[in-house]
Parts: C-alpha cells; sequence; structure tokens
C-alpha cells in the first residue's frame, strides 16, 4: 500500500474521534490521521485529568481536542467519524453524523482497509490476548516479519508503513471491532475463535447478538482463507454449517481430523496430509486445560503462517504467560498467591479455580455486566474451600452459592467492604500448601480504575506480606 494513496484520502478532512479512551486505539489512530494530514478533532466524555495518558501521547500533534462532551457541530461538519468501539451504536452524537450522511469508521477498519499482509484475526470470550501474544511470539522465532495489535491494547495504524506484504499481522479482535468490520465486508485471512459464552451481554442485548458480531471474523473469508476452531466449545462446533474458508480444529480432548490436538503428552499438529509431534506439553508452564487449548490455538495458527516444529516447541515452553492472567505472585508460608485479575467473566474465573489441585481461597466479585453466576457458583462449590465476595455482585453470588452448598459447610462465603480486608482475610484463611486466588468473574469498574489496577493492588499487598 503506498502511502501517498492515503496522504492523498485524508489530506486536509475534518474528522472527529469519538472516544479517545486509554487503550490505544483512540491515540493510534489520532495519531495517524494527524499524519496523514487530516484535520482532526478528539472528542470524549471524559476529561482531560481521567484521560491524562493518552493525551500526552498526543502532544505536540496538529489536533483540537473537546473533552468532557460531545459538540453537535463536531458530527454533523465533519467528512468522517471515527468511533470508539466502546461507543454505543444509539448515540445521539452518531445519529446526529449518520443524518448528515458523514461516514462513519474505526480504527481497526482502518488499518483492515490499508494493511497489505496477511492478517491472523484472534476472538472468542476468553483466551484472547494470550492466544494472540502466543502466536505472535511463536511467528517471531521465523524469519517472516511479525506484527501484533489490536484489541491488546496496540494499534498498529502508524506501522503500515513498515508492514510489507510479506510480514504477517496478528491482531486480537474484539465482538465490538467485529460488529464494525462487517459493515466494510472484511474479515482476517486466518481467524481464530477460542471459545464463547456469554460476555458483554450489557451492551450486545443477547447472546445471539453477541454469537452475530463474532461472526464477523468469519463472514467475509474466502475459499483461500483458514478458519481455526476449538473443538471443545459446542457453540463453535456449530459453526462449521456456515464456514466460508477452510476449517482446521483444535482440541485438548480428542483427536481431530485436520488441525491440532493432544495425543499422550504431545501435541499432534495434523495439516495437509503432514502430521507433526511436539512432544513434552507436562513442561508447558501455562497452567491449566483452558491454557493448553490457547497453545493448540496459537500452534496452528503460527503453523499456517509458516511457523514449524523448532519455533512452536521452543516458544510454547518458554512462554510463563501475561500479567493478570493466573499470574503467579509469590509464595508465603506455604500459601501460593495468584492474580487473575483479568478473569472479568465466569467461565474465565471458573478456568482458574480448576486449574488448581490444592484448595483454594478465592477472592471474586466486581461490577455487574448482566451475566450468569450459576456455572461459577457451582465451580466454588466444588473447587474452593472459601469465597471471599467484593463489589456489586457480592450478594448475588453468595445467595447463588449457599443454595448449592446446601448443609455442606465449605465454601465459606464471607462479604468485606474492602479490598484489604477481602485480601486480609483470605491472607489470615489460608494454610500451607494452599491457594490464594484472585479471579472476580466480574468487570472492575465499581471499585477499582480498571482491572490492571485491581490486580496491582493484589500484587503490592502479597508482596507486602
Ligand atoms: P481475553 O483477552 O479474551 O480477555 P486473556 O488471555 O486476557 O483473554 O485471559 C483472560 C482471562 O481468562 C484470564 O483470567 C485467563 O486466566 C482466562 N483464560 C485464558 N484463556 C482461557 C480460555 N481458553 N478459557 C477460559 N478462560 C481463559
Amino acid at each position: 500500500m503506498n502511502v501517498m494513496h492515503h496522504q492523498c484520502e485524508f489530506k486536509d478532512k475534518k474528522i472527529t474521534v469519538m472516544g479517545l479512551g486509554l487503550f490505544g486505539g483512540g491515540v493510534g489512530v489520532s495519531r495517524f490521521l494527524a499524519s496523514q494530514g487530516a484535520r482532526v478533532t478528539v472528542t470524549d466524555l471524559k476529561g482531560a485529568t481521567e484521560l491524562a495518558p493518552s493525551i500526552k501521547q498526543l502532544e505536540g500533534l496538529p489536533i483540537s481536542f473537546k473533552l468532557g462532551g460531545h459538540c453537535e457541530s463536531d458530527f454533523a461538519n465533519a467528512d468522517m467519524i471515527i468511533i470508539n468501539p466502546a461507543v454505543p451504536r444509539n448515540s445521539k452524537f452518531i445519529q446526529i453524523a449518520q443524518n448528515h450522511g458523514v461516514p462513519l469508521n474505526t480504527e481497526m477498519n482502518l488499518f483492515f482497509q490499508l494493511c497489505p499482509a496477511p492478517i491472523i484475526g484472534i476472538t472468542g470470550s476468553n483466551g484472547k490476548s494470550t492466544t494472540t501474544t502466543l502466536t505472535a511470539r511463536i511467528l517471531e522465532q521465523t524469519r517472516r516479519k511479525t506484527w501484533m495489535g489490536g484489541n491488546i491494547g496496540k494499534s498498529l495504524l502508524n506501522s503500515l508503513d513498515e508492514i510489507k506484504p510479506d510480514g504477517i499481522v496478528v491482531v486480537e479482535l474484539s465482538s465490538f471491532q467485529l460488529a464494525e468490520l462487517r459493515n466494510i465486508k472484511k474479515s482476517p485471512h486466518i481467524s481464530v475463535l477460542t471459545n464463547l459464552s456469554p460476555n458483554h451481554l450489557d451492551r450486545h442485548g443477547d447472546m445471539d447478538d453477541y454469537i452475530y458480531a463474532k461472526k464477523g471474523i468469519i463472514a467475509h473469508q474466502t475459499l483461500a482463507d483458514y478458519t481455526i476452531l476449538n473443538y471443545d466449545d459446542p457453540e463453535l462446533r456449530r459453526w462449521e454449517r456456515e464456514r466460508k474458508g477452510r476449517v482446521l480444529w483444535y482440541s485438548a480432548r480428542q483427536p481431530v481430523r485436520e488441525g491440532v490436538f493432544i495425543k499422550g503428552n504431545s501435541m499432534v499438529i495434523a495439516i495437509d496430509g503432514v502430521s507433526t509431534d511436539v512432544p513434552g506439553l507436562s513442561e508447558v508452564k501455562l497452567p491449566g486445560v483452558h491454557n493448553l487449548q490457547n497453545i493448540f490455538a496459537a500452534s496452528c495458527a503460527a503453523y499456517l503462517a509458516g511457523a514449524r516444529r523448532p519455533h512452536i516447541e521452543k516458544e510454547i515452553m518458554a512462554f510463563t504467560g501475561l500479567e493478570h492472567r493466573l499470574e503467579f505472585v509469590r509464595e508465603v508460608a506455604g500459601v501460593q498467591y495468584f492474580n487473575d485479575s483479568k478473569a472479568t467473566t465466569p467461565e474465565s474465573a471458573i478456568a482458574a479455580i480448576s486449574a488448581f489441585q490444592s484448595p483454594v481461597i478465592l477472592i471474586a466479585g466486581g461490577s455487574d455486566k448482566g451475566s450468569s453466576f450459576e456455572a461459577f457458583a457451582d465451580a466454588c462449590v466444588k473447587h474452593t474451600r472459601s469465597v471471599i465476595l467484593i463489589g456489586k455482585t457480592a450478594q448475588k453470588i453468595k445467595g447463588l452459592i449457599q443454595g448449592k452448598k446446601d448443609t455442606r459447610e465449605t465454601p465459606a462465603i464471607s462479604t468485606p467492604e474492602t479490598f484489604k480486608d477481602a485480601f486480609m482475610q483470605a491472607h489470615q484463611t489460608a494454610q500451607a500448601g494452599e491457594v490464594v486466588l484472585l479471579s472476580p468473574a466480574c468487570a472492575s469498574y465499581d471499585m477499582f480504575t480498571n482491572y490492571e489496577d485491581r490486580g496491582r493492588q493484589f500484587k503490592e499487598m502479597s508482596l507486602a506480606l
């Protein structure tokens, strides 16, 4: 893609970026458009103080800011609006832009329109960031130039000039980004689905809506493209009927026709009649069956993009996981502390609780995004010795666990006021050989800035013991 081409496209255009946010996308697209000669206005409901880290990254660029609210004229008199995927589609200001015939676009849509290299897109309810990182790291072992970004917190728009057609791009995609990609009829060349469970139903309305958004990742694939699906997920198994590209499966439970599966202590990659054994799965450092699934998904995608056994083997054995995802913090008096603050859904917390052989003292709860906690409560009864609940969902989860444990003594349940009290209770309850686990099953917005803030506080308290 030549730069001149998009320079013409954006030069002197009046473009409003709606929603700067703190996750990198807003900053990336604003910087890119400014560098292309567009007249950029950044507007956000949040004020300058809250957005300071993002604003700082745009210092010195010719961008005007309208913060702490939106202005109708920035929507009515623009050549294009770039919406942050977190902005609700029914916003009055989007309506105003539409009434004036102003086209809407997103950071990720622009990237898909302009990227000259093939794209591996990864989505799912849980495991996106882990799988995305692992796929990119395996590919970095090969000679192919690899780029990683998207929902994981990095915009690749400003790398476009360096991305060449023979490179490979790995992006994490949220359901909101996928819903927008449908509007430009684009899907990745290699699409990976980790799993599907109810998530963000506060935004999507219902499960059908959410699944429809996620299906955007295959909707515009062609016969030359690949779809990598988790065979262990009942919903994804049904997707084969709607495939547009070639389907490959992975499973941590049984052999699959074509794809990646477990055989004893080995991972088998069976693609195009060639079978590759990667032995030594017990040496993998990431805990839990769910991480095995992430490893299989990443290995499959990386294999299709050119990685072979030495690259795959080296990286899956070395990878210790990401911060806040079942992250080992330390051991004190025989008690292991794990930070799984990124577990913002019941399913991810269930995966964490079930990953341990030792008794678990669990800290959970947080803000309410409309999830069902039935299965989570079951897992608590089955796998934990004590559950300490905080936040908006504390009483709801407490009631469910109490109903399920019936007359049994465990798990003990408590609902302290503060996070600090919760931590101290966990610390005092835990005995040598047990695990203190922060795996909230909920978002953090009722008591923390975000999940990172929650995880960091947990780690600080653990390290201060
Ligand atoms: P995402 O990017 O989809 O939020 P992450 O890789 O950041 O996924 O992991 C988020 C949470 O989900 C973490 O708590 C992690 O331990 C858990 N998790 C990771 N992979 C899976 C999986 N395949 N199934 C269920 N839970 C998972």
